[in-house]
């Protein structure tokens, strides 16, 4: 069958038209194509949303589709998709009935879900953690996302937003934008290594000097840290790390591995499918998924 998936971001939209053999095979999942639209988020929620229609038209054949799914930035409430959160990368958003409002413009129902749980579907269920039953996602960019899944159930109780990005890592440490000093994201997310090390961080991970050095081997002592809790809190079977920064995974971790096995023994592994994630994990979650009102 033929599907659409849809990953909304504060900068642009990428969307998929997905080939699925089987909705419950991992193996079954196929891209045909993939394209990406700027959101342009400064002209406002309408733009936004025509812009995720044209993302979904440009495929011309909604009307052969068996299911169109999109994960978006900002919290999403599971059961019914409507935003209850999201922040100035998508303005207006707060309070939009996105699930409806798009099933409305295009006249058939599309599901809606969160950007990371998009991506913690994909990689838990498609992904580097396919063969795994509980899958703690850990994503690294401008914050520290930190998402489980349990048992590989797809309801609203079994996808949990652990928030284990605002643990206290260091009591009175940096400052935080959610107003609390020594978060786990000060320390651990692509923006954290920015301002502490290089603002390229190509050059921080392949740095020699003593002060760049430092700064890769606390990183690598906060991100076991925070693995650590989450092993301790919620059991998973599998740690996967994606974001922004698993792209220059080559040039730093085998050595964040040397700190990490010396203090675990449960599986860590690096996101596999890249920017795909998210469009297939909307789909896989819209085929599989269990929701009340949407
Ligand atoms: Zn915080």
């Amino acid at each position: 069958m033929l599907t659409i998936g849809v990953d909304v971001g504060g900068t642009s939209i990428k969307s998929s038209l997905i080939e699925v053999g089987d909705p419950c095979d991992a193996d079954s999942y196929q891209i045909l194509k993939f394209f990406t639209l700027p959101t342009e988020a400064v002209k406002g929620r309408d733009t936004i949303v025509d812009n995720i229609v044209k993302s979904i038209e440009q495929f011309e054949c909604t009307d052969k589709c068996q299911a169109i799914s999109v994960a978006s930035a900002g919290t999403i409430d599971w059961d019914s998709g409507n935003v209850t959160f999201a922040t100035q990368a998508l303005p207006g958003f707060t309070g939009l009935e996105l699930s409806k409002t798009l099933s409305q413009r295009l006249g058939r129902r599309v599901v809606a879900i969160n950007d990371a749980v998009g991506a913690l579907i994909g990689e838990g269920m498609l992904g580097a953690g396919k063969k795994y039953d509980s899958v703690m996602m850990f994503t690294l960019g401008t914050g520290l996302g930190a998402s489980l899944l349990k048992d590989k159930q797809l309801n609203a109780q079994s996808v949990v937003d652990t928030r284990l990005g605002h643990l206290c890592l260091y009591e009175g440490g940096r400052d935080c934008l959610c107003g609390k000093k020594g978060c786990a994201e000060s320390y651990v997310s692509a923006t954290a290594l920015k301002k502490y090390g290089n603002e390229n961080l190509y050059h921080l991970f392949k740095a020699t000097d003593i002060v760049q050095r430092r700064v890769l081997a606390n990183f690598y002592k906060d991100l076991t840290s925070v693995a650590l809790k989450s092993i301790e809190l919620y059991r998973p079977d599998l740690i996967i790390v994606g974001g922004g920064v698993i792209e220059l995974a080559e040039y730093w971790w085998q050595n964040f591995l040397k700190e990490y096995k010396a203090a675990t023994d449960t599986p860590i592994a690096c996101a596999s499918l890249g920017n795909k994630a998210g469009v297939l994990g909307s789909v896989y979650a819209m085929l599989n998924g269990t929701f009340e009102k949407q």
